[in-house]
């Protein structure tokens, strides 16, 4: 079987869930079929006076739940198929994690490499410039944020651009999110996405009969996992699934990947890294200068936590992990799945596994139009009653307690905690509900988690009496 273009694989994913459900083909199609794209191509004057026409989309999938909201992309192959197949992506995402948002995505066909920073910055507000004259940006319209390629920098851009077209501002710090903690960004998002997985990972883990299945103990401690990409996404996730006890074997970077079965010390590859250019020759590691050959090493974990289409119908037989979890949106091809499946390979999907991005997005939009920092009121409220409850039980007890202890209890929330105990939550009640739906239908993770979206972007369209 050939692979299929990115739109047509999510479609795949799509039927094979919607089977399994019960709603008019109508219905169904319309979840399905993106709701509007804004193609636009736009001149460039490059720093060198010549002039360059820049090619870029936004694809507003759903508007069941508004605002739309997904990340912009700045890579040099992205093309209408893909930005649709991700929106579609985040319409999923988004319901499965019940964050109250549709799905959009955008995408700028540019390799950022090329471009100096003032380029960037012209294209960013240009592309800006497009959304906001076309109504498809806003705090209630489509709010986009940070993906491959981007980051605060340009969604501070984003924001300024919105600003100084824009003439009620009260709200405009929704507009988008990934911002510089300075301008509006909650603590905490960059790391999400990455924390998510993690916490994803190690929920999956935690059930043992399902990791008796696949012949490992229950929990992360001791796992051995191998990481695609040390981006935002690879680097966080592989940095807190190490802290959570599990042992880094593997770390893949577009220049090579390197692999060592005693673990590897991820800080210290990152500072060898950015010595010497290239991950390659970290001391005592085997290097594999073909990076792809090392999704197929041994591990228990693999994490493509790149792009897309990274494991194909061709070396999906060869994956040895046991588990795949999908940090990237889309590392698996529909055939790839097919064969994993079949191999008893479990794979978290990325509808929900890397959904921490987007829900902690909501969280800085939420903190926008409240305009008042998480944690503000309640803080010091918390820190009395705890510090009078530990003074009771010292009473009580008539000793002291140990201070270091008093210390931990006695501090209120701060906002990153807040931050990081709804993104827990989150994450561990999305996991338990795929994984009932998988057992309910007999099914695996990801068509479950496609069921899961299917049915409540349903109950949306239902209770706003579109099909009656
Ligand atoms: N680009 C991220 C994703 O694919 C985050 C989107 C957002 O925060 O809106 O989920």
């Amino acid at each position: 079987m050939s692979e299929i273009s990115f739109l047509a694989q999510v479609n795949r994913m799509f039927e094979k869930a919607a089977v399994h459900t019960k709603h008019p083909k109508g219905l169904l199609d319309q979840i399905r079929i993106c709701n509007s794209t804004y193609a636009m191509q736009f001149p460039l004057k490059r720093d060198d006076g010549s002039i360059e026409v820049i090619r870029a989309w936004r694809a507003e999938h759903s508007q069941h739940k508004t605002p739309t909201k997904g990340g912009i992309r700045y890579a040099p192959n992205v093309n209408e198929d893909e930005v649709t197949a991700l929106a579609s992506l985040m319409t999923y995402k988004c319901a499965i994690v019940d964050v109250p948002f549709g799905g959009a995505k955008g995408g700028i066909c540019i390799d950022r490499r090329k471009y100096s920073e003032a380029e960037l910055e012209r294209i960013t507000r240009r592309y800006t410039f497009e959304l906001v004259k076309k109504n498809f940006i806003g705090p209630g319209i489509d709010v986009p944020a940070p993906d491959y390629g981007t980051g605060a920098k340009e969604m501070s851009w984003i924001l300024d651009t919105y600003n100084s077209l824009t003439s009620d501002s009260l709200d405009a710090l929704a507009c988008v999110t990934g911002k510089p903690v300075g301008q509006g960004g909650v603590r905490g998002r960059k790391e999400a996405t990455g924390r998510g997985v993690f916490f994803g990972l190690r929920e999956a883990c935690s059930h043992a009969e399902d990791m008796a299945q696949l012949g490992l103990s229950p929990g992360l401690t001791g796992k051995t996992v191998i990481v695609q990409g040390l981006g935002n996404v690879g680097y966080h996730a592989a940095k807190f699934i190490q802290e959570g006890g599990a042992i880094i074997v593997g770390l893949a970077e577009y220049e090579g990947a390197i692999y060592n079965a005693n673990g590897l010390d991820l800080e210290k590859v990152v500072k060898h890294r950015k010595e010497t250019g290239s991950i390659l020759n970290f001391p005592g590691a085997e290097n594999i200068t073909h990076s792809q050959a090392a999704l197929e090493l041994p591990c228990d974990i693999l994490v493509p936590a790149a792009l897309e289409a990274v494991i194909v119908g061709e070396n999906a037989t060869r994956i040895q992990a046991k588990i795949i979890a999908e940090g990237a949106n889309g590392p698996v091809t529909a055939h790839a799945d097919t064969i994993l499946n079949e191999r008893g390979i479990m794979i978290i999907p990325d509808v929900f596994l890397n959904a921490g991005g987007v829900t902690v997005s909501y969280f800085e939009w939420l903190r926008n139009l409240q305009h008042v920092r998480f944690g503000r009121m309640s803080k010091r409220f918390e820190q009395n009653m705890q510090t009078r409850m530990l003074d009771a039980i010292q009473t009580i007890m008539g000793k002291k307690l140990d201070p270091q202890f008093m210390e931990e209890v006695i501090h209120g929330a701060s906002e990153e905690d807040l931050v990081n105990s709804g993104l827990e939550d989150t994450m561990i009640n999305a996991y338990n509900e795929i994984r009932m739906i998988a057992q309910q239908h007999k099914t695996d993770l990801r068509t479950a988690s496609f069921i899961n979206a299917i049915d409540k972007v349903a109950v949306s369209y239902l209770e706003m009496g579109i099909f009656p």
